[in-house]
């Protein structure tokens, strides 16, 4: 175990200081890893050279650790307040333009299919139309706009505030997320129209001070907009998400879906997987929700190449690999707060019990309690001086249901194994045996009761 260290990073930076803003180049977010930038390219689309470009910058500048999160963004860790401007200037000159603002957010294959209309082109509408009011420090930091051409794989599972969707050519609807589930139509039309639509949804927001729609009372949001309905049960196009492996798109050409390991990659791992590709041909690399990383545009013959290539770099090709449903912080070694080394266990695990990590647990190693990399867990455990916090169903900061020692932690992981094992009824997943068993058993195999 890692011992708690003092040497906290910059006391003295301007982190994100707005109510739960996003930790943007020019609010970076202070973390137990030092200051953390969330970055969002203009339309999701990065060349191999940008790619590598950017993982060059976090490595010179960070701590060489990139993940990208549940909603598809890029986040670079492990900053310091003097290297902000230096990082902010080698994406310049990579000519990796992200845009001030709220996240304007695209299916990650967009544009190569044959679609309703065109999701870029609309985000560049929306940029050039809306600089000022996007701007603006009126509207919530984390509010998210969702643009959807048509495509067939869209991002109908991801939550956002507004929703701009192509139901025909050149035909958008607009729809506003009212309280998380629900989603309303406000209007129909073409482009410039679902433009000024979403201007005055935005202008509407910003004016009642950075308001989000769960925040405005129903009967005030429907007497603004009467044309709003009760229910839009009907009107969601409901579309799978991009997966994992192959994706055959029009034109011949392949999309590859990959997911880092862990939800991590290293910067050292991005750039050799890059030099390993960059004969190819590959047009571009795309991060998108549930932390995947596509490779857009190069031939089937080229598979093998890639795969080899990602497997050897810390990217899984495998939709049933453990590490897709398992989320690992930096800990220690690369953050100051972390207890231990959260990968490592995460391995070790997948080493020992494989059968018990049949991908359907939701596994979380937490460097301490602070809990950077995941929010909710089925499996929690959360570094803690002397030990390991166990949480079942919660986040790394809940009050642990169980307190594992330090040395303990592997023979405890066994003891719950062997229960899995022994109680697993036919066809049952570990998410569901585990749901079944409850927490009183777990934790008792836990603490070996
Ligand atoms: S959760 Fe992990 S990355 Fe975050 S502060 Fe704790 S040890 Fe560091």
């Amino acid at each position: 175990m890692a011992s708690e260290q003092s040497d906290r990073p910059d006391a003295g930076v301007v982190a994100a200081s707005r109510r739960g803003a996003c930790p943007s180049l020019t609010e970076p977010m202070q973390t137990g890893d030092g200051l953390l930038v969330r970055l969002r390219p203009r339309h999701g689309i990065l060349s191999l050279q940008q790619g590598r470009a950017l993982g060059e910058a976090a490595l010179r500048f960070g701590n060489g650790l990139i993940e990208i999160t549940a909603r598809g963004s890029i986040q670079i860790r492990g900053l310091t307040s003097e290297m902000i401007a230096p990082l902010a200037a080698a994406l310049h000159e990579a000519a990796i333009e992200i845009p001030k603002g709220p996240a304007i957010e695209l299916p990650p294959l967009h544009g190569l299919f044959q679609e309703n209309a065109n999701a870029a082109a609309l985000e560049d509408l929306v940029r050039q139309r809306l600089t000022a009011l996007l701007d603006s420090k009126k509207l919530a930091a984390k509010l998210s706009v969702v643009i959807d051409g048509g495509g067939p794989f869209g991002l109908s599972a991801v939550p956002a505030d507004i929703r701009l969707e192509a139901i025909g050519p050149e035909r958008w609807l607009v729809l506003i997320n009212a309280d998380g589930h629900k989603r309303l139509p406000v209007a129909v039309g073409n482009a410039g129209e679902a433009v000024d639509c979403l201007e005055k949804l935005l202008q509407f927001l910003a004016e009642n001070g950075g308001a989000r729609w769960r925040d405005i009372p129903s009967d005030r949001l429907h007497a603004t907009f009467p044309e709003l309905p009760e229910s839009s049960e009907t009107i969601i196009r409901a579309t799978p998400e991009a997966p994992i492996g192959l994706v055959q798109i029009d034109g011949g050409a392949i999309a590859y879906g990959l997911r880092a390991r862990f939800g991590q990659l290293r910067a050292a791992d991005l750039i050799g997987f890059i030099d390993d590709i960059s004969h190819l041909g590959i047009q571009s690399l795309r991060p998108g929700p549930g932390r995947w990383l596509f490779l857009v545009g190069f031939a089937k013959s080229d598979i093998d190449i890639v795969a080899d290539a990602a497997r050897r770099h810390g990217l899984s090709i495998d939709a049933d690999d453990p590490s897709i449903k398992m989320a690992a912080c930096a800990g220690a070694g690369a953050c100051a707060s972390g207890h231990y080394h959260t990968r490592a266990l995460g391995e070790t695990m997948i080493d020992r019990w494989p059968g018990v990590l049949d991908g359907s647990l939701a596994v979380h190693m937490s460097g301490c309690v602070k809990g950077c990399a995941e929010r909710r867990a089925a499996l929690t455990f959360a570094g803690v001086d002397g030990g390991y916090h166990v949480v079942l169903s919660g986040r790394a900061s809940d009050p642990p249901d169980a307190l594992i020692a330090g040395g303990d932690i592997e023979s405890a992981i066994e003891r719950l194994a062997r229960l899995i094992e022994a109680e697993k009824q036919g066809g049952e997943t570990t998410a569901t045996c585990l749901a079944r068993l409850g927490k009183k058993r777990i934790v008792g195999a836990l603490r070996q009761e």
